[in-house]
């Protein structure tokens, strides 16, 4: 029996036509139909109905996938390509990790199951890491931003205690560690528009999306359950990085609960929540934003105009004209695949400057930390909406 087990129905639903080639961040760069959307589906195919071996070839072809699922909304036949990814990464983490260089093991394991999963341990490290920064000991090739360590002294307090407010906003693991400012700016513009929202209880240390993408669906399920646990009732639970949003309105499916259905579908998009919101007030600052839509908002949420829409009462918002190609950063792929992740990530930046005319510093807007970080890494000044949006509060 073939160890892949994903849907036939959903294996066989491409009919080869390749419309979706020109939307892979891969394909584009290499031109190869291994690296394409269509190429990825018929190695599927061959391994789950054609009894080929899934063996190492086979690993990279999957692996070298940013899993940024431009090729869904390019599709004509709807196939779920994110859902076949997924299933192909989970058995490939079953059957193949213990032939993946022990380095990767060891990294996979500190990383993935021993800390994202207990925020204090990665707080605790990441004030570590920000003391070595200041000291000059921790070497630029490991991608780390700059740790901020006066953010990380003082806790997140949110207008409402948990259980209480009318809104919670969720602030996930890395993004609390080291983008804890644009958590602090999201908790203003959601006081000024008139909410009073809470911080999830315990249980909230991570998303599972990293997890997801990894293959590891065991403990990707057990961090669901414990974010869903966490933010009892039926408030909206906004959510503003775009890579955990998407996973979390995925809960229903990861999960196959009711309850886990019902809180999928209270999850919204930082932005997407704050346009339904009537009373905030902002001042137009006259500037010009560029706006990188993050692969998560715009192709698996299907929410990336509503970053354009809260953004436009304060900033001129200025699309890039690559129809939304990836960045690169898609999780932990920029470590994985450095050299792939960079050659995509050089295709956005040309097309960000070409939006920017002449203007040599221009202002980028992304709603997903892996994005902004590995922007900013190619010398970019990538800020979040949330960041935007308080500097333009009319207070
Ligand atoms: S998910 Fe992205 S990288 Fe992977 S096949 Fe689809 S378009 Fe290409
Ligand atoms: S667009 Fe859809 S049907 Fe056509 S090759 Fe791509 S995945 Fe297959």
């Amino acid at each position: 029996m073939s160890p892949l087990a994903l849907d036939e129905d959903e294996l066989v639903a491409c009919v080869a036509c390749g419309l979706c080639l020109p939307h892979c961040p891969t394909y584009r760069v290499t031109g190869l139909e291994t690296a394409s959307p269509r190429g990825r589906i018929a190695a599927m195919q061959a391994v789950q109905l054609g009894g080929a071996p899934m063996d190492a070839t086979f690993e990279r072809y999957m692996e070298e996938c940013v899993q940024c699922r431009g090729c869904e909304p390019a599709c004509p036949s709807s196939v779920q390509f994110g859902h076949l990814m997924e299933g192909a990464r989970e058995a490939l983490h079953d059957e193949r990790r213990r032939e993946r260089p022990w380095p990767r093991r060891l990294a996979e394991w500190l990383g993935l199951r021993l800390v994202l999963p207990r925020h204090w341990l990665l707080i605790l490290l990441s004030i570590f890491a920000g003391v070595g920064q200041r000291l000059h000991l921790v070497p630029s090739r490991l991608g780390l931003p700059p740790i901020s360590l006066r953010s990380l002294r003082s806790r997140l307090r949110a207008p409402a205690a948990a259980g209480t407010g009318d809104v919670y906003l969720f602030t996930g693991c890395v993004m609390d560690a080291w983008q804890r400012e644009t958590h602090r700016a999201a908790l203003r513009v959601m006081e000024a528009a008139g909410a009073s929202p809470a911080l999830a209880g315990s249980g909230s240390d991570c998303c599972g999306a990293l997890h997801a993408h990894a293959g590891r669906m065991h403990e990707a399920r057990r961090l669901a359950r414990r974010v869903v646990a966490s933010m009892p009732g039926d408030a909206p639970v906004v959510v503003d990085s775009a890579g955990c949003g998407a996973a979390m309105k995925g809960y229903g499916r990861l999960l196959g609960t009711p309850d886990a259905a019902a809180f999928a579908a209270r999850v919204r998009d930082f932005s997407e929540w704050l346009i339904e919101q009537p009373d905030l007030a902002l001042r137009p600052t006259g500037r010009a934003v560029i706006v990188q839509d993050a692969c998560h908002l715009r192709h698996v949420q299907r929410a990336a105009p509503s970053v354009r829409t809260a953004l436009a009462p304060a900033y001129r918002t200025v699309d890039t004209d690559d129809d939304g190609l990836c960045c690169g950063a898609g999780g932990a792929y920029s470590v994985l695949q450095p050299g792939l992740a960079s050659e995509i990530r050089d295709r956005k930046v040309a097309a960000i400057r070409q939006a920017a005319g002449d203007d040599p510093a221009p202002v980028v807007v992304s709603a997903n930390p892996g994005c902004a970080m590995h922007l900013a890494a190619a010398g970019l000044d990538v800020r979040h909406p949330a960041d935007l949006l308080a500097d333009a509060l009319d207070d």
